[in-house]
């Protein structure tokens, strides 16, 4: 089963949810793969107290111009959809990288095998076992704009493991940046569920209904979490009016202390080795939101194996 959590706001508490539900299904023995997809603000292994391990670079076509072969036939810089090639009447064509999306078309349409590949690297993948959860975490190079490589390379480093094994996990979370934009959409396609945190702001509500526009265009099953819902004293407002819009709500996690001395310490609140209070209003919470999805895979048969 794949569940991706996301969205439409940043600092709403997705990475929050993605490490304590990953931690809730490894406390009941389940594979737990967990891939952090937030590329350009990674830090899903700073909440669960890990270490980044296993660096792989991702590399990114850029084209090459041979000025022996080229004959200056500005075919590639025709066909380049992006404009990334500069051709002006009798030059060598010039590549704008910033432009540049990596399609390889020039390279296979030049007639005079003219472009030769060449690569930069635009960020770099990681792989590492932090209590028990395995997790993937993409990072963007500072100053590259091209994040959804990054993504793309995660998405096919699962698609290896699943092809090699499909029951090595019984249980894969994604983790997105906030947005709903191309990264976004890469990650929610894969998902059996979608789980998006908001806050209950008007800000956190406009972003809400932008990423639940997207999820509807997919076709995704979908339920929300509403995170600090106990904030200024909206919640029941919030939740009523999510219900009125016909939003799902898979639970509601309050403002709570333990939440926060969590995420100082790198140690998910709900990992069973933890120490904190199994009384507290945030522990509970996430305990219901867990009996929830459960109670979601069991009226959908979604098997986790
Ligand atoms: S298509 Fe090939 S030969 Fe023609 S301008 Fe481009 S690089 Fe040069
Ligand atoms: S790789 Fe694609 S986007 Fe980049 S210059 Fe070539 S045709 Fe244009």
């Amino acid at each position: 089963m794949l569940i991706t959590i996301t969205g439409g706001k940043g600092g709403t508490g997705k990475t929050l949810c993605a490490v304590n539900i990953a931690s809730m299904f490894k406390n009941h023995g389940y594979n737990v793969l967990l891939i952090d997809g937030d590329v350009e603000n990674p830090n899903t292994y700073l909440l669960l107290g890990g270490q980044l391990e296993k660096k792989v670079a991702v590399p990114f076509f850029k084209p090459k111009i041979s000025e022996e072969k080229c004959t200056k036939c500005g075919l590639c810089a025709e066909n380049c959809t992006t404009h990334a090639l500069l051709h002006v009447n009798d030059s060598y064509p010039i590549p704008i990288l910033s432009l540049c999306s990596g399609c390889k078309l020039c390279y296979k349409i030049c007639p005079d095998k003219a472009i030769e590949e060449d690569y930069k690297v635009v960020g770099w993948t990681y792989k590492t076992i932090v209590n028990d959860i395995t997790l993937m975490l993409g990072e963007l190079k500072p100053s590259e704009a091209r994040s959804a490589a990054i993504v793309e390379s995660l998405l096919e480093d699962l698609d290896k493991i699943i092809s090699e094994n499909s029951n090595k996990y019984d249980v894969i979370i994604l983790d997105t940046a906030p947005g709903a934009h191309c990264d976004v959409e890469l990650l929610i396609k894969r998902a059996d569920l979608v789980i998006p945190v908001t806050e209950p702001t008007k800000f956190g509500k406009m972003d809400l209904m932008r990423i639940m526009e997207l999820i509807k265009l997919l076709g995704k099953d979908t339920k929300v979490i509403v995170n600090r819902s106990t904030l200024l004293g909206f919640k029941q407002e919030f939740l009523k009016e999510l219900e009125e819009r016909g939003i799902e709500i898979l639970g509601d996690i309050p403002l709570d202390n333990d939440i926060v001395a969590s995420y100082c310490q790198g140690i998910p609140i709900m990992d069973d080795k933890s120490t904190y209070n199994r009384e507290g209003d945030g522990y509970i919470a996430f305990k219901q939101i867990f009996e929830n999805l459960l109670k979601w895979m069991h009226n959908t048969n979604k098997k986790v194996k």
